[in-house]
């Protein structure tokens, strides 16, 4: 639906009720807004999307079709309202649904976080935990197979990297006992992980030199379209393949799509192209799995590990619980796995193995490794800064 073209003495209107001059410096200051959607489809997504960032302002996460977070000054929400896919903008606390009609998972949930960012705000990221709180090592992503890579558009999902627009799926996964016995239930507990999820993602976007243009779109797969013949929490992290590659042929991605040969790999990475060219990224698209464990004692596969990531690779894998981090501070991990998945970060903790001479996939030093620097970083100990090494190793300029 389209709505009349505003006139421009409206615009004045609103203008003078907000008490704008050209003197009035926090008019212009960008600050975090909600933009609601008159979208009937992805390309007035995709419209808005543009609009937003003709009148100055930032996308940072994107809930097709009809919600998008991110920054704008208050000066340029008038021109803006007269785009007719923009239905609102929002600085405070909004609706439960915000206006819109039949919201689906990603909206609901952009709405919830929104509302409780505007209202009860994370606490500073000032936690300093001790390594053994800390995940698996990132995992080197193996080779892609070679008829993937003759038939794909390789720049799409070959080269994750923290700028762009990234496409993120995430599956909420447990099992259906038909193989293993079923110990675990989602339940209504994924509701509150998803927006866990975009804290974590949200802490990327805000960081990000607005140069880097990195932005977000979020899918969510609910825990009923996500159960697999096993339990996972049940299993070794070593075991991954069997659950992810039945969860891939049940989403279409049979290995025999991809090819003689093909692995479990090769299957996300096929899922992962066709997430990015749905949603037109530019910086390519991942999956993340994350497993129920609420009943499991600490929250850990049979082989200790419990949250981990594939170097700019196809995908992370993580528990409800992650250890003793806990699912209110799921964002954590999530923020640290993908310094991981999407910008090739390497971990800095003592009980990683880090080397300061090591490199990362773009050649960049881990020169804030514990073994040579104390200093704090997300890739560290999932603190607040983001250090000047992981910077350069997510590729960006400054
Ligand atoms: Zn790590």
């Amino acid at each position: 639906m389209r709505k009349p073209t505003r006139v421009v003495l409206s615009c004045l209107i609103f203008a003078l009720a907000w008490g704008l001059h050209p003197g009035d410096s926090t008019a212009f200051e960008q600050i975090d807004a909600l933009f609601v959607l008159d979208a009937s489809s992805y390309e007035d997504t995709l419209r808005a999307e543009e609009a937003i960032e003709l009148a100055g302002g930032r996308v940072e996460l994107i809930f097709p079709n009809r919600v998008i977070i991110g920054q704008i000054d208050r000066a340029s929400v008038a021109e803006l309202r007269r785009d007719d896919t923009i239905q609102g903008v929002e600085f405070g606390e909004v609706a439960p649904r915000a206006g819109l009609a039949r919201p689906n998972s990603e909206e609901r949930t952009a709405i919830d976080f929104w509302n409780e960012l505007v209202t009860a705000p994370p606490v500073q990221r000032t936690e300093h935990l001790e390594h053994f709180m800390m995940e698996g090592a990132a995992r080197p992503a193996p080779p892609m197979h070679p008829s993937l890579r003759a038939r794909l558009n390789a720049e799409q999902v070959l080269t994750p990297k923290m700028s762009g627009k990234i496409a993120l799926m995430v599956f909420f996964v447990e099992s259906d006992g038909k193989i293993d016995p079923e110990t675990e239930n989602w339940g209504n507990d994924w509701k509150m992980i998803k927006k866990q999820v975009v804290t974590g993602l949200k802490f990327w976007t805000s960081n990000a030199p607005k140069s880097e243009g990195l932005k977000f779109v979020l899918k969510f797969t609910k825990p009923k379209k996500a159960k697999v013949s096993y339990e996972p929490i049940n299993r070794s992290s070593s075991e991954e393949g069997l659950w992810i590659s039945e969860l891939m042929t049940k989403k279409g991605f049979p290995d025999s799509r991809v090819g003689s040969g093909a692995t479990y790999f090769d299957q996300v990475f096929a899922h992962n192209a066709k997430l990015a060219k749905k949603f037109k990224t530019t910086g390519g698209a991942v999956s993340e799995f994350v497993v129920a464990s609420k009943n499991d004692a600490d929250h850990k596969f049979t082989d200790g590990a419990f949250g981990y990531a594939y170097l700019g690779g196809w995908f992370t894998v993580m528990t409800y619980g992650n250890n003793g981090w806990g699912p209110e501070r799921f964002n954590l991990v999530q923020a640290h796995e993908n310094g991981h998945l999407t910008g090739e970060a390497l971990d800095e903790y003592a009980s990683s193995g880090c080397s300061c001479g090591e490199t990362n996939p773009k050649g960049v030093k881990n020169k804030n490794c514990a073994a040579c620097s104390a200093a704090s970083c997300v890739m560290k100990d999932n603190s607040a800064p983001i250090c000047k090494w992981t910077r350069k190793q997510l590729g960006w300029k400054k």
